[in-house]
Order: structure tokens, then C-alpha cells, then sequence
């Protein structure tokens, strides 16, 4: 069979609980289900650094952040590592990539590797956005996911149909500020929303780093996010509990909004393949670059390493290769991607990528069992204390049954307390006990001998990816007190 084609489908903070082929007890997306119904949804696939520019420079490369250098939203694609993209086009690709791009807005941080390209200027509007690519840049009217779409389709429909094709597809909704298509206005109506579980998490086993994020439904959310003020009687800490229901419905409702579009262009997608008789031998991915909190813990955002926050979606349909209705629960992580595009398309990995740390999962996917598959990953989150989320620098290990985080601090404390000293604090879940990690128990001597293998753990991958232990407040690192 002649080489297969990609189309790689990638939206900003789509949870993989607002899926329902993931179980969703909020939404219903029939598309992006029907990519899971005739291929594969993969269970545990996990972003090695929660926030969009790193995410998508791991994907990309096939590296962590601390070796391709996007370690921040702030950071630029240097391409000090190649992509995967370059390499496809070099191999005969045609490529292209439209959306939501985040890897800089510099000349240098331009998308390489594309035959065409159209992207936002950083996180991109959703109403009539500015787009930029190689011919110029100018409005675009419309709404963001359909105009991502059609510049898409329209790209297919003017391809030489003689060579196999990579096409990138990256949606900027669900990201905040969560603006819908008007045509989406009436669905998951204020009120009619449930709460997760865990909303009211007291947090009090957790780090107090943790307990200090800006995260929070009941104060963090803005008049722009709920897109109304917050009506007087709500305000007031006695009031915390019905202030957070009032946001999460109206957070919650345009969230949910925005997805619909998302999934609605996900079919035009299947679509536009079938008609084009081109389904079966075209790998469609999709994912997001990371999971999003839901009202879970009390919080949205992302960044920590819980597993709202962690967890990706990702569904991937290739007839030639993958059953229907397959489920994959190995460990993977969005550094595995790039090597296993590149091995779908018939190279090799290491040999294109020759800083590449991931491994393809292309044998998983056709149900065959890999012996030495990792049964572990590496996590780390380089921003510390940005003033808006207070969100810790931190790392940690996640096997199939624990979560070791430590947030090292280094005493700089929060803004806002930043009079407190904080020590290196430590959390350690048992996933299989306590799945909604809602207790931390690092020092349940019960845990002693677990701690210890995780802590082993962690070091012999921050050594295998070539990452150090943080060694105080002299090391570089990313500290926007500084
Ligand atoms: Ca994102």
C-alpha cells in the first residue's frame, strides 16, 4: 500500500472528560466519537509539561521542553531540534498547517516544514480573527473553527493528488475566553450542567503551593470568562459555594459551546475524506494539547499534574492498520508522537530526529503486546509563579498505580504571601485507591517503600531524558518574580 496520509486534528484544552467516547457526563461529541468508534482511543496518553506552547513543541519534535528549549508560553520555536514535519516534507509530504500555531510570532519562530501555512498571532480571536501565513496576513471573518476547517479542505482540494499529504488541522477553541458560535447559543443551557465530583476538594492533605493557586471557579474566573458580572448577593467569602455553582454553570455552558464547533468541523473532516474515498489508508487523529480542569478540585486551567490536567484525549481511526473500537492503555506521552507518525509513514525515528526521546507507539495500536514498553512517565512544569495562576514549577513521575510530585519551591513563596518561606513539599497518590487523588499520602508511613521506588523512579528518568533534580535558587530556571 502506498504511503498513508495525516490528518493530525489538535484542539487547545479540550479535556478528555468532555468527550463523550471518553464517558462525558457533560457533552456529546459525535465526530470526534465516531474517529474512537472505528479506530482507537488511547486511555492513558499524558503531556509531559501542561500548557500549550511546550505541548506543542514536544509533539513536534519528539523532545521535552528542557531539550527543545519551549519550556514557557513565552518561548519561541527555535527548532534548535528538527520537527517531524521537516522531515515529512523532505520525504516527498506535501504539509500543511492552519490554526492555532503558539510557537512564537517571530520571523524565526515561523512554522518550517509547511508547504502552506495560515496561523493566529499567538492564541488567535475567536470572531473574524487575524491570520498570518506566507502570503500576508489579514482578517478572516467568520468563526475561528470553521475558517481553520475550510483553509484545510481547501488546501486537500488543490493538493497533487500523485503524493501522500500531512495536514495539520489546530483549533484554538476550547482555550479561554470560551466564545461560541452564535448557531451553538442554546445548548448546555445555564443550570442544567452537573458539577463534577470533586468540586468541593478541601485540598487539606495537599502541598500548601497547591492549596495557593489562582485557579480557583469561585475567585479566578473573570467577568470576561463568565461573560456577565457576578451578582452582588454572590460575592463575599461566606458565599464561596454558591459563587463557584453560579461561574461553573456559566464557564461550563460556553465551554461546552465551543466544543461543539470543534466537533462539528471534526465531521466535515470524516467527510470530506470519504467523499474523497480517501478513509482507509488516512491515519485522523484527535487530540488536545492538554487536559483542562472542569470544576474538578474547584478549578479550571491546567498546568498541575493531576490528571484532569495530565491526561490527553486522544482518538486515532487508520482502517489499513487499526481495528475498530481498539482501547490502548499503555503509558504514552506527547513526546511519543512525533516518532510514531514518522514510523506510520515508513521512517525511522532516530534516524530523522536524531534528538528524538520518544518511541513509536504504531505495534500498540495494532493490539501486538511490547515487552519493554515504559510503564512509567516523566513530568515537568517549568513556569513558577506567574502572577495570574500561582501555578508552582514542579515534577513528578506517574506509573500505572501512582503520582509522585515534588514542588520544589526554593523559598521564594507566592506572590501575595511572599513573606512565607516555602520548603520543597511532596504528594504521593495511589491511583488505584483514591483515582480522583483527593489525598496526599507522602507521609503515610503505609507508603514508605512506595515512596522510595518513586523517588528512585524519578531520578532514573530525569536521567534518562537527560533533566536534573532542581539544585536551588541558583539554577536557571523560569521565575517570573525575577
Ligand atoms: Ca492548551
Amino acid at each position: 500500500m502506498s504511503r498513508p496520509n495525516i490528518v493530525f486534528m489538535m484542539s487547545d484544552d479540550h479535556a478528555a472528560h468532555a468527550i463523550s467516547a471518553y464517558g462525558s457526563r457533560l457533552n456529546e461529541t459525535p465526530h470526534i466519537d465516531r474517529i474512537a468508534d472505528e479506530g482507537v482511543r488511547l486511555d492513558k496518553v499524558f503531556c509531559t509539561n501542561s500548557i500549550c506552547t511546550p505541548s506543542r513543541a514536544s509533539i513536534l519534535t519528539g523532545t521535552y521542553s528542557h531539550v527543545n528549549g519551549a519550556c514557557s508560553i513565552y518561548s519561541e520555536l527555535d527548532y534548535r531540534v528538527p520537527t517531524y514535519s521537516q522531515v515529512l516534507q523532505d520525504s516527498g509530504y506535501q504539509t500543511a498547517i492552519f490554526g492555532k500555531w503558539h510557537l512564537g510570532t517571530t520571523q524565526k519562530a515561523n512554522p518550517r516544514g509547511f508547504d502552506d501555512w495560515r496561523i493566529f498571532p499567538g492564541q488567535g480571536d475567536y470572531i473574524d480573527p487575524l491570520m498570518y501565513g506566507p502570503a500576508g496576513e489579514g482578517v478572516v471573518e467568520g468563526y475561528a473553527s470553521n475558517i481553520i476547517t475550510d483553509l484545510g479542505l481547501e488546501w486537500l482540494g488543490a493538493r497533487d493528488t500523485t503524493r501522500p499529504f500531512c495536514l495539520m488541522v489546530h483549533h484554538k477553541a476550547p482555550h479561554r475566553p470560551w466564545v461560541p458560535d452564535e448557531k451553538h447559543r442554546d445548548l448546555y443551557p445555564v443550570g442544567s450542567i452537573p458539577e463534577p465530583e470533586t468540586m468541593w476538594d478541601d485540598h487539606a492533605s495537599r502541598s500548601h503551593v497547591v492549596q495557593d493557586v489562582g485557579m480557583t471557579i469561585a475567585d479566578h474566573l473573570i467577568e470576561t470568562d463568565v461573560k456577565e458580572p457576578t451578582p452582588d448577593e454572590l460575592l463575599g467569602e461566606e458565599n464561596t459555594q454558591a459563587r463557584a455553582s453560579w461561574k461553573y454553570q456559566r464557564y461550563m455552558r460556553d465551554y461546552l459551546q465551543t466544543i461543539q464547533s470543534v466537533d462539528d468541523n471534526v465531521g466535515r473532516v470524516l467527510d470530506w475524506l470519504d467523499d474523497e474515498g480517501l478513509t482507509e489508508n488516512t491515519i485522523v487523529v484527535y487530540t488536545s494539547d492538554q487536559g483542562f480542569f472542569l470544576g474538578d478540585h474547584g478549578w479550571f486551567d491546567k498546568r498541575l499534574m493531576f490528571e484532569e490536567s495530565l491526561s490527553m484525549p486522544v482518538v486515532i481511526r487508520w482502517p489499513a492498520e487499526i481495528s475498530p473500537r481498539s482501547r490502548c492503555e499503555a503509558i504514552i506521552t506527547n513526546v511519543d508522537f512525533a516518532a510514531t507518525f514518522l514510523d506510520m509513514c515508513g521512517l525511522d525515528p532516530d534516524e530523522a530526529l536524531p534528538e528524538n526521546q520518544g518511541r513509536s507507539f504504531r505495534p500498540l495500536l495494532r493490539g501486538e503486546e511490547v515487552q519493554d514498553w515504559p510503564t512509567s512517565m516523566y513530568y515537568r512544569y517549568w513556569e513558577h509563579d506567574d502572577p495570574e495562576h500561582h501555578a508552582p514549577a514542579h515534577y513528578g513521575v506517574r506509573t500505572q498505580t501512582h503520582k509522585y510530585i515534588v514542588y520544589y519551591n526554593d523559598g521564594l513563596g507566592s506572590p501575595g504571601s511572599s513573606d512565607r518561606v516555602l520548603p520543597t513539599e511532596y504528594e504521593l497518590y495511589d491511583l488505584v485507591n483514591d483515582p480522583a487523588e483527593l489525598t496526599n499520602v507522602v507521609d503515610d508511613p503505609a507508603y514508605k517503600a512506595v515512596r522510595e521506588d518513586l523517588e528512585n523512579e524519578l531520578l532514573r528518568l530525569q536521567n534518562v531524558y537527560g533533566d536534573e533534580p532542581y539544585q536551588g535558587p541558583d539554577t536557571p530556571r523560569l521565575n517570573w518574580s525575577v
